[in-house]
């Protein structure tokens, strides 16, 4: 699976994990997901 900030691929056993609109967003590290979590839509097409 893929990193939605940076592009990287991720393990999907990766401890950070969101959920946005019954999708699970798996990312490299807590700056990606937070990232993420502060503004899903932008990066969900
Ligand atoms: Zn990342």
């Amino acid at each position: 699976m893929k990193d939605p900030i940076c592009g990287m691929e991720v393990d999907k056993s990766s401890r950070f994990m969101s959920e946005y609109h019954n999708k699970r967003y798996l990312f490299c590290s807590v700056s990606c997901k937070e990232t993420f979590d502060k503004n899903p839509q932008k990066f969900v097409k």
